[in-house]
């Protein structure tokens, strides 16, 4: 392995593998700090989620250490900690907690913080953090139910959080490449200063970073900063060309699709399905709780389907019946009732031969991965802009696909299966 990355929540982690994978580096995902002595999937980069965006500060730091170790034992040349393009982030962390705790691990003496993402919109100048055209305090990230941001200076915020002074390598260094920036780099690491935030707006501004930060063995930033991490280990010869994946080869067997999403998206994608005619059951929160509806009758009825077309097991609602149906069972109750039995399907259509299988809603992928005892997944083709097909590494033989609600094109669940072999 050649890049550890230790991401701080799951779509922030298959972010990262994606920019990875289509930057040439065979990319894997561990979903959760890996087991002690488990030994980690062999590839060009390990990209583990994490969930320590928002729990206690002492967790955070914990888990993101442990990450840290397997990666290196497993061969890591240099560490990225991933965060999200916006900082997202509490008064306390966990941004700058777990930095120092890597960097003092690492014994990096010095570390940028990158969070932009062009792409995105995310861009750094003088310091502060932009959201397009606004700076981020200005964004609708101000209102963020668990990280409201109300300061888009980000030396300050990290100084804030890690207790320490924060350097800045200007628009201006960028511009003149990387020679410039490690320069600036050498004279702030001689004042001791650790953390250094970089200005970035365009690609190549990560490109020119990326090469002057080949030799720090931590990096912090968001997905971005990864786009020009690939060329120092092709450059250093440790990594051949490798085109991002096209097509991904899946196991013989059959096709479904689980979808337990209430997003506008996904219920446009179900209606694409169903006028397409693949074989489709509705799942019924109501007859879920009353029995009239259970895990093992709606794997029985989806392994009854002719297997030329994928079926489709949907709960996805309006929003009206959604709300009736968790005024007649509560929030909580309707959607672990869903996602239990989901979960529950998921397993039974393994074992009943399924081998590709699309997942709508994110807490829907988070209970059926789990009911599938899936830790590792191997990033394949990306199907719309954040949703790759996966390959498991380390649970059943099949190929998956995990997407967010409001992700994908109208015709997503009849187009995926094409990047299959
Ligand atoms: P998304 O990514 O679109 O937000 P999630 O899977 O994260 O999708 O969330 C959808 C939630 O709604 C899940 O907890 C799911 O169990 C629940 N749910 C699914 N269908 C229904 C339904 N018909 N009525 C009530 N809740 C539902």
């Amino acid at each position: 392995m050649l890049l550890g990355v230790i991401a701080d929540d799951m779509t922030g982690a298959t972010d990262v593998a994606l920019m990875l994978n289509r930057a040439g580096m065979r990319t894997v995902q561990v979903i959760g700090v890996p087991p002690v002595g488990s030994a980690l999937p062999e590839a060009d980069a390990v990209v583990v989620a994490l969930k320590s965006r928002t729990n206690p500060v002492a967790e955070a730091v914990a888990d993101s250490l442990a990450a840290c170790e397997a990666l290196l034992k497993a061969g890591a040349r240099q560490i990225l900690f991933k965060y999200c393009s916006t900082f997202d982030s509490t008064a306390e962390g966990n941004i700058g907690p777990v930095a120092n705790a890597l960097a003092e691990r690492l014994g990096a003496r010095q570390a940028i913080v990158c969070p932009a993402f062009p792409a995105n919109g995310r861009s750094i100048y003088q310091g502060y953090l932009f959201v397009g055209a606004v700076p981020l305090h200005e964004s609708s990230m101000k209102d963020h139910p668990l990280t409201p941001m109300r300061d888009s200076n980000l030396m300050r915020l990290m100084a804030a959080q890690a207790k320490t002074d924060v350097g800045l390598v200007d628009y201006a260094a960028v511009l003149s490449g990387p020679a410039a920036v490690k320069a600036r780099l050498a004279k702030l690491q001689a004042e001791g200063v650790r953390y250094v935030v970089t200005d970035a707006v365009t690609n190549e501004d990560l490109m020119t970073l990326g090469a002057a930060v080949s030799e720090h063995v931590l990096l912090t930033g968001g997905s971005g900063i990864a786009m020009g991490l690939p060329q120092n280990f092709r450059k250093a010869g440790l990594l051949p060309e490798r085109p991002g994946p096209k097509e991904l080869a899946a196991p013989a067997g059959r096709a479904g699709i689980i979808s337990g999403s209430c997003s506008t998206a996904t219920r446009g994608q179900i209606a694409a399905a169903l006028a397409a005619g693949l074989p489709a059951l509705k799942v019924d929160p109501l007859a879920l709780a009353d029995g009239s509806q259970d895990a093992a009758g709606l794997a029985a009825w989806a392994l009854s389907q002719p297997a030329d077309k994928p079926f489709l097991l949907y709960s996805s609602d309006d929003p009206a019946e959604v709300a009736s149906v968790q005024q007649r069972l509560g929030r909580e109750k309707a959607g672990a009732i869903v996602e239990d039995a989901f979960a529950e399907v998921a397993r039974r259509l393994s074992e009943g031969g399924v081998t590709r299988l699309l997942v709508a809603g994110g807490e829907t992928s988070g209970a059926t991965v789990l009911g599938l005892g899936i830790r590792t997944l191997e990033i394949g083709p990306e199907i719309d802009p954040g949703v790759p097909w996966t390959r498991v590494v380390d649970g059943p033989e099949m190929v998956v696909a995990l997407k967010s609600g409001n992700f994908g094109t109208p015709d997503f669940f009849l187009k995926a299966w094409k990047l299959l072999r």
